[in-house]
């Protein structure tokens, strides 16, 4: 796939130069310096304006400066930001009580609070491993985290193999197909674990036929079935939770990204007081997770979504998004995957890395997921008309990407 060249600009220049000699090379070069942002909208330091329809990658789900984050953030900023976990404080507790509310989570559901979607997995990993089994079965294209033990759950050869051994035990089965869960799932098996939509795999749903029989085979076998939400969960595709919409209760779910709104917080809700006794006191911990700022954002973002109808603007506007890019009638937009504001337009050929460096230049971002799916992840106060701005804009970014690839 090639890599989008970054956009020149005076200042912009000057800070990637900077950024090349100060950071580690990990990402490759940014593609742009960003300064502010407002709602959907984000300006780069030499004053240009981009539509923002990645989102911090599913994240800013209240878009950029919001004014319900920004004064509880404030406010808690001069409260209290920190207090480690000997202590706990009135937004931790209101937040994991509205987490398991959210997430419809029976009595004896509990939650640990941790600061990424890596550090969720690890929690659930190590939860899986106090079943006293070793195996866990993960998905092909499955992606779950970077940490050594979330990386062993994740699927992408060029992301694990350099550091492998990694976590023995992980088996990764065909994504979408019950029988191969079928055949795997047995007495050794600890957890299995999958993304109601892959994510990071190409914005890949999974059907609510595989969740429910990933339910009743782990139930079965007396596996866990974790449920990695970290992408899809808080909204992001017209529900709390996207498995709420296949209706399978997890046993534990992950959670991260779009949480905090930008300010960094993970969580992993346990289901039920079977599940929540398998990590007691001692076994696992963290001194940043759950701290007061973080559970303030938190506490922000779920009440703005409640607030502001979010839920109900996130479906509607990603079946808006859908029917217009449909409507094109373009051939070379093959279909549109995904749900509410998680979606991957998708393309007949490997056009995508090619229409996002050209949509970055006409002032348009979004994430080339696959080289022939466009990912859009945009913050749910995203207007129609803005998601029609990229969608008017498809045809001729598409001939711009074609022309370039003859
Ligand atoms: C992003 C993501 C992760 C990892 O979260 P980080 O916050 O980057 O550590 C894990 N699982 C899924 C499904 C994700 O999308």
């Amino acid at each position: 796939m090639r890599e989008p060249t970054p956009t020149a600009g005076k200042q912009t220049d000057a800070w990637l130069g900077r950024y090349d000699r100060a950071l580690l090379g990990v990402f490759g070069r940014p593609q742009l310096v960003l300064e502010h942002g407002e709602g959907a909208w984000v300006w780069d330091v030499d004053g240009r304006r981009y539509l923002d329809l990645v989102g911090g990658l599913a994240v800013t789900v209240l878009g950029h400066n919001h004014p319900a984050l920004v004064a509880a953030v404030s406010k808690q900023a001069g409260q209290l930001v920190h207090v480690s976990n000997f202590y706990t404080s009135v937004p931790q507790v209101e937040l994991a009580e509205r987490l398991l509310e959210v997430a419809g989570a029976p009595a004896g559901s509990a939650v640990f609070f941790c600061n990424s979607g890596t550090e969720a997995m690890e929690a659930a990993v190590k939860l899986a491993r106090r079943t006293g089994r070793m195996g866990i079965i993960a998905a092909e294209g499955a992606f779950h985290g970077r940490s050594t033990g979330a990386l062993a759950l994740t699927h992408k050869p060029a992301y694990r193999e350099p550091f492998e051994p990694l976590l023995p035990g992980v088996v990764h089965v065909p994504w979408g197909d019950v029988a191969a869960l079928e055949s795997s799932v047995g007495p050794d098996t600890s957890a299995v674990v999958l993304e109601p939509i892959q994510g990071e795999g190409g914005v890949v749903p999974a059907t609510a036929e595989y969740l429910r029989a990933a339910r009743a085979l782990t139930a079965e076998a007396g596996a866990l079935l974790v449920l990695d939400e970290i992408q899809t969960g808080v909204g992001r595709t017209g529900s709390w939770f996207a498995c709420q919409q296949a209706g399978v209760v997890p046993d534990a779910m992950t959670v991260a990204k779009g949480l905090g709104g930008g300010v960094p917080i993970g969580a992993l809700v346990t289901f039920g007081p079977e599940v929540t006794a398998l990590l007691a006191a001692g076994q696992h911990g963290t001194t940043f997770g759950g701290n007061p700022l973080s559970c303030a954002a938190g506490l922000a973002v779920l009440d703005t979504i409640v607030a502001e109808g979010l839920l109900d603007h996130v479906r509607a506007a990603g079946e808006h998004l859908e029917r217009r890019v449909l409507g094109l009638g373009d051939p070379r937009v093959t279909g549109i995957r995904g749900a509410g504001l998680l979606r991957a337009v998708t393309l007949a050929g490997e056009w995508a890395p090619s229409v996002a460096a050209h949509a970055r230049d006409a002032g348009i971002l979004v994430n080339p997921v696959a080289p022939d799916a466009i990912r859009l992840a945009p913050p749910f106060v995203v207007t129609t008309d803005q998601l029609d701005l990229f969608v008017d804009a498809l045809p001729g970014l598409l001939d711009a990407a074609t022309e370039e690839n003859r």
